[in-house]
């Protein structure tokens, strides 16, 4: 039978436009490492040029750099509940890393994507205490898991592997993917540990960077002047809180073979024997310190990037690339010795803001850069999006779709609100929320014995030195702002005093807020 070509035409219209309306159903293959600053990845170009991360950059090359990734509570486990469950800690219960056990009868992204039809597996760093579920293939490290010969459970059983663990998590990933029922769409997280601290490099990348001196962050000996007394209080400096011993490698790490000590001890004890012989003191250690503890940390990094070029030519070569969603993040930020720290927890760039970036064939336009404020919030309803699955009432985020495929919504989000929980804990940072947006940023210090606010102008300021809350000048400029958290904690339901659990640590009473601090004060 010959149809008149206009009804042709519109058929195929029909066919076309019905196809567009179709969820698009591609594989998700979700990387994420852990402590992976943004300084350190060569794609965002930061001063210091610390490292040259090739197969990172590739994935912006052929994909989308987001520059301003934030996380709502910048710590392992809390980013992880909050990123399978798309909720802030105080709805998904996983406030800390130190009394918290993850709920897992709450409704999860990986349950969603598996009642609809997806393969789920997660590989790598969990650290959620309680088992993973709504995944059909699991093996994780046992908390935070080992750089050298680590266990893994896999779905229940413990296994022990030689080798290094970035390595390992990468192996078993590509086991996964072969094996996988290739009619079905399939979500793998493969999270890594690298570049958690104690920073353990690959024993073959040890002399990577070849006794390289690392430009030094203008702040390194901030003194933290006309801030608080969390700032003057907190326990996480290059100087005072790292440790000679295990973080800077003057003691020989646990689980090497003796085989692979006696690699290790080529490469340090040398290094060892200089570094002792000059009897450093002051901003000479601290120096030398951050020199030690660049390298061991870029090196991680190397072999997290060199991994992350193994999973794209296994997506390359068996042709997986093209339906493929590939996303690189970590599960928040971290210092490298900007304010003289290490590790995360505030609210700062450093910390709070995470690489992101997505390759998605045919759908991102390669290289694109986007500069909207995004979230480990938004990641569950992104992928329930691709897949057509209702978004549940309870998630907090953004499906990034729409940013994805080139047109950021008018009425995206302007300002992201933050709450970090645990005290005292290891780093003696006091909890804070606050607000991150373009320009600014906005905490407020509230427990258990401060209650003060700051204010950055990270236009002026972007190493966040210089505190303007108060100064008449941002008068009009802090009321909005300070609404504005006010506002934000009240459209996400956060109680007015925090659950008693939540500061984990030693601290298992509330504390009660205080003036300003509940939903409805004024400030
Ligand atoms: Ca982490």
């Amino acid at each position: 039978m010959k149809l008149p070509i206009l009804v042709i035409i519109a058929t195929a219209a029909f066919l076309a436009e019905a196809l567009l309306a179709a969820p698009l159903r591609p594989n998700i293959l979700f990387i994420m490492s852990d402590d992976h600053a943004w300084q350190a990845v060569s794609a965002y170009g930061e001063s210091r040029h610390l490292i040259q991360t090739p197969n990172l950059d590739r994935l912006a090359r052929e994909g989308m750099r987001f520059d301003r990734c934030l996380v709502n509570n910048a710590l392992c486990g809390p980013s992880r509940a909050s990123i399978i469950t798309g909720t802030y800690s105080h709805i998904n219960g996983f406030y800390n890393n130190s009394n918290c056990r993850f709920d897992a009868s709450q409704i999860t992204l990986p349950k969603l994507l598996q009642q609809a039809g997806y393969q789920t597996a997660v590989i790598g760093k969990w650290h959620l205490e309680s088992d993973p579920t709504g995944f059909d293939h699991w093996e994780i490290l046992p908390g935070q898991g080992i750089y050298y010969n680590p266990t893994l459970i896999r779905n229940g059983q413990r296994i022990k592997h030689p080798g290094y663990v970035t390595d390992i998590i990468t192996d078993l990933s590509l086991d996964w993917m072969k094996q996988r029922d290739p009619a079905k769409p399939f979500m793998l997280l493969c999270w890594q540990k690298a570049p958690h601290r104690s920073w353990e490099p690959a024993l073959r990348d040890l002399d990577f960077d070849h006794d390289r001196t690392y430009a030094l962050p203008e702040s390194l000996f901030d003194d933290y002047s006309g801030r608080g007394l969390a700032e003057h209080d907190q326990n996480m400096t290059i100087a005072e809180t790292m440790r000679l011993n295990e973080d800077c490698k003057l003691t020989v790490p646990r689980d090497l073979t003796p085989e692979q000590q006696r690699v290790w001890e080529a490469y340090y004890t040398p290094r060892n024997a200089a570094f002792l012989k000059k009897n450093l003191t002051g901003r000479a250690l601290t120096e030398w310190k951050y020199n030690r503890f660049m390298h061991d940390y870029l090196g991680c990094i190397k072999g997290v990037d060199d991994n992350v070029g193994r999973l794209l030519k296994y997506l390359d070569d068996t042709g997986l690339a093209t339906n493929t969603m590939v996303i690189y993040s970590s599960d928040q930020g971290f210092f490298l010795g900007e304010h003289g720290w290490f590790d995360k927890r505030w609210i700062f760039q450093e910390s709070a803001r995470t690489p992101l970036l997505i390759r998605w064939p045919g759908q991102i336009r390669a290289g694109s850069v986007n500069k909207a404020l995004v979230s480990n919030l938004d990641f569950a309803e992104t992928f329930l999006d691709l897949t057509g699955v209702p978004v549940p009432d309870r998630m907090q985020g953004h499906s990034l779709v729409p940013l994805l495929q080139g047109t950021t919504p008018a009425d995206w989000r302007n300002a992201f609100y933050y709450h970090y929980y645990e005290y005292p804990a290891d780093h003696h940072v006091r909890p804070h929320y606050g607000i991150i947006t373009d320009h600014y940023t906005l905490a407020h210090f509230y427990a258990p014995d401060v209650d003060y606010w700051e204010l950055f102008d990270r236009e002026k300021d972007p190493g966040e030195m210089r505190n303007i809350y108060g100064d008449p000048a941002y008068a009009r400029i802090q009321t909005n702002l300070v609404q504005e958290v006010f506002r934000q904690r009240m459209e996400l339901k956060e109680p007015a005093q925090d659950d008693p659990r939540a500061f984990g640590g030693n601290r298992q009473s509330p504390t009660p807020l205080k003036t300003g601090a509940d939903n409805t004060a004024k400030p």
